[in-house]
This record gives C-alpha cells, structure tokens and sequence, in this order.
C-alpha cells in the first residue's frame, strides 16, 4: 500500500522538479496525493479537508531548499503541519497536582479499552509518580465488569473500590470519593460504563457522576480503529462534557493512526498516551512526530528534507564564523546564535553533543544561566536600535538604561550580554590564529 503510494508521488514529484518557490498548481498535485494518503490513514474526511485546505495556503510561495524538490518540500511541510496539529514537540502527562484524591474519570465507547487503561494508568501513578492510586467501577450495564477492574487491581496491587450490587452508578462515586479521603488515596480513578453508541441516558449518567466528583482530567478513550467514525465520537463527547485530554488505544494494530488527528481537531484536546498491547504495561505518552510520520507514511521524503536543512544551517553557522573571526561579530550575529541555541533545543542538548560542551554546559549554569536567560537576552538585543546592534560600542550607561526598561531587565543584565559577546568575538580571534575552524577541528581530531 505505501509502496503504490510513493509510487504515485514520485510521478508527482517528476513533474515537479526544477522549479523555485512552490506555486499553487505544484502544492494542489502534490497535496492530492497527501489527502490520500490521509484518507488512506483513516483520517476522517471533514478533517482531511479542512487540513489540505489549510498547509495549501500555507505551502504556497515558500521557497524550495536546495537538493530537494518541490514535491518533497510540500511533504516536509505538510508533515510539520501534522506534528503541530497533533501537539508538536512535547507529550502531554496527566495532571496530578491538585487536592488529593485527584479524581481521573475515563469515558469513551463500550469496548474501547477504557478498563484496561484504567489498570495501566494506576500502575503508572503508582510506579512513576509514586503516588497511591484506587480504581472504582462504575459499569453497571455490563455483566462482570466491575470485577474484571478488581481483577486488574489483583494483578497490579492498586487497591479497586469493594463491589456492592444494585447500587448505582453515581451513588458509586460517591462511595468512592469518601473511601478515597478515608484512606488518605492520591489519585482516585473512576472506570465508567461504555456504550455501544452515544445514548442519551448514559451521557446524562456521565454528567452526573462528572458533577458530583468534579474530576481533574477526564479522558477520552478512543480505540485507534475507530477510522471514520472518529469524529462523531469526539464531537458527542466533547458537546457532553469538558475533556482533558484523549488517550488512543490499539497503537499496536495495523492502524496508522488517522483518529489522532481526527481527535484532536474536533476536541482541541491533547492526545496523552497511547495503548499498545492487552497487558498491563502495555501504554506510551503519546508522541506527535512518530504518529504524524506513521500517519502520513513518507518519512525517507521527510529526512530528506531535513538533512537538506541541516546543510543549509551548517552554511550559516560557517558563514558565522568567518564574521566572528574578521570582528565582525554584531549583535544581530548574536541573535542568530542565540536563537539557533533555542531551536536545537536550549542549553539541555548542547551537553550531549560533544564532550566539552558538558563542561561548558556547567559553567554556564553554575553562572546562573538557563534556558530562560537566552530569552532574556534574545528581548535585549530586540530592546537596541539598529545602529546599536551593528556596533555594540555605542552603548553607554543612558543608552543600557534604557534597553534595561526596554526589555523588562537590569543594567547587568544588558552588561552580562556584552560581555558574553565580548568574549565571544575574543574567542573566536583566537581560534583564527590557530587556522580558523578547521585547526580547531584538528585539535579535537
Ligand atoms: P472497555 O469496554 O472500554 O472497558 O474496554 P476494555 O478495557 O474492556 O477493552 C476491550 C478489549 O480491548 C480487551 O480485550 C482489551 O484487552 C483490549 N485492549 C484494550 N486496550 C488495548 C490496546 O492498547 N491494544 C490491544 N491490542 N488491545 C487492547
Ligand atoms: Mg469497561
């Protein structure tokens, strides 16, 4: 199925080959095959739409990154608009710092995995947060429900809430809520009855134990199959009741994943974890980029692109250098720098990436410099006139006052920065004396 599918772009891309920035014709033959492959991914229909409408506009009119095709840059493009939709960089976790017992109530359809989260969710506050977790049931449709969650409890050692028969599902989390503050309960997770379509009756249940046990997250289980439907699911939920957050189950089928996208565009709502297997540690935060790639299924387009990127950065950052050695290291320069230093990811990656930077890493930390001081510095530098940051040598008391108030900071802040850029320009003087970069590339050799 992929292979046809590249096929069909490679022809696209052909077509494509050798022209600048992208015009609207090259980005609409390319984003035909892109809902495809969307479609192709179960992503629900409303939402491809809305999607491909949005990155055309968006594609339109940017240039083209030397080596790659216009095709390809459509794809890297459309895949960063993916792994934005689908939350970016970052997983989300659950929230768990309110008064204890922090209420987590789970909904979603009959068969969707909301049980087994359930289990996999109160090992994971137990082993990772260590905090103390309990399960209550409140499946009172379906037979032996309630004790397949005490089974689970079993398994796990998370303490379930006693069975009573015949009672009802709210009168059960209340039940719940008071054992959980008898017996001094961290989290208290309230498993609710399913349904096998959205019922009326069960949505006005759900609102009423939401009510009453005024839960802190209340997540969305969605079993990742659920293709097309996704939508209709998520917009009768989320019209019901105030989600938190979605966790997506059967990761671990062949299913690439579409729902995710098709989820979060109805709810607004952060993916958190994603189920990938029937046992009981079998669950993931959820990772945006490693789903938008499975999503769209181009990733070789994609690291294509990127390494094409890649180039382009290092260029720059030799281009960089050679001002830096000529003293022609300006302010502007090291804005650029600074904020390079923020895409790759702050200060925290620096230290993995070579063996002094470790030491360099400390030394700047031990100086009171973190990731938040490269924003401090960056709205410094936003603080000068154009004429200041072509020639730092201008800035006399008066003129730092004023970039201090300017940028919300202190005159030793503004003093700090031009020492960092003196020492920099000094630095890099030095290393010119050795043979420029590449001497220092021996030395390190
Ligand atoms: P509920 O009706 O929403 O409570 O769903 P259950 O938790 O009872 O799950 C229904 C079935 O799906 C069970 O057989 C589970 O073992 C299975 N299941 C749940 N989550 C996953 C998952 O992430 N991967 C796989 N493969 N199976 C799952
Ligand atoms: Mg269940």
């Amino acid at each position: 199925m992929f292979d046809s599918l590249s096929d069909r772009l490679g022809g696209v891309f052909d077509k494509l080959r050798g022209r600048g920035a992208l015009k609207e014709q090259d980005v609409r033959d390319a984003m035909r095959e892109v809902r495809i492959a969307l479609l192709e991914a179960d992503v629900a229909l409303p939402v491809v739409r809305r999607f491909v409408d949005q990155v055309t506009e968006k594609a339109v009119g940017q240039s083209v990154l030397k080596s790659v095709t216009p095709g390809q840059q459509v794809v890297k493009i459309v895949n960063d608009a993916l792994v934005e939709m689908l939350g970016g960089e970052e997983t989300v976790g659950l929230t768990l710092d309110a008064r204890p017992p922090v209420v987590i109530m789970m909904v979603g359809l009959q068969g969707s995995g909301k049980t087994t989260t359930t289990g996999k969710l109160a090992r994971l506050i137990r082993e990772k947060h260590g905090k103390k977790p309990m399960m209550a049931s409140l499946d009172v449709n379906r037979p032996a429900a309630q004790e397949q969650l005490a089974v689970l409890g079993e398994q796990t050692g998370v303490a379930t809430l006693p069975i009573i028969q015949g009672q009802q599902p709210v009168d059960i989390a209340r039940r719940a809520l008071q054992a959980a503050k008898l017996q001094a309960i961290d989290v208290l997770l309230l498993d609710t009855a399913g349904r096998l379509h959205v019922d009326q009756q069960l949505m006005d249940e759900m609102k009423a134990v939401s009510e009453i046990s005024e839960p802190t997250e209340t997540l969305l289980v969605v079993d990742s199959l659920t293709g097309q439907d996704a939508v209709n699911v998520a917009q009768s939920f989320s019209g019901e009741i105030d989600l938190t957050g979605v966790v997506l189950t059967r990761m671990d089928g062949d299913a690439r994943g579409g729902a995710a996208l098709s989820m979060r565009a109805v709810t607004g709502k952060p993916i958190k974890f994603a189920g990938t297997g029937e046992k009981i540690d079998a669950i993931e935060p959820f990772h945006p980029k490693r789903v938008a790639g499975r999503i769209l299924g181009m990733g070789d387009i994609v690291s294509i692109v990127e390494k094409a990127a890649e180039t382009v950065e290092a260029e720059e950052a030799e281009r960089m250098a050679e001002r830096m050695a000529k003293g022609q290291f300006d302010m502007n320069d090291l804005r650029s720098q600074l904020r390079q230093m923020q895409k790759m990811g702050g200060l925290g990656v620096l230290a993995g990436m070579m063996p002094g930077m470790k030491k360099a890493k400390q030394a700047m930390q031990s100086s009171g410099m973190d990731d938040r001081v490269l924003l401090r510095m960056d709205a410094i530098i936003g603080s000068m006139t154009p004429k200041e940051r072509g020639n730092p040598a201008l800035l006399n008391a008066k003129r730092k006052r004023r970039i201090a108030s300017g940028s919300g900071t202190q005159v030793q802040d503004v003093n700090k920065l031009l020492k960092m850029h003196q020492e920099m320009t000094k630095a890099m003087k030095q290393i010119k004396k050795m043979g420029g970069l590449k001497g220092l590339g021996q030395l390190f050799g």
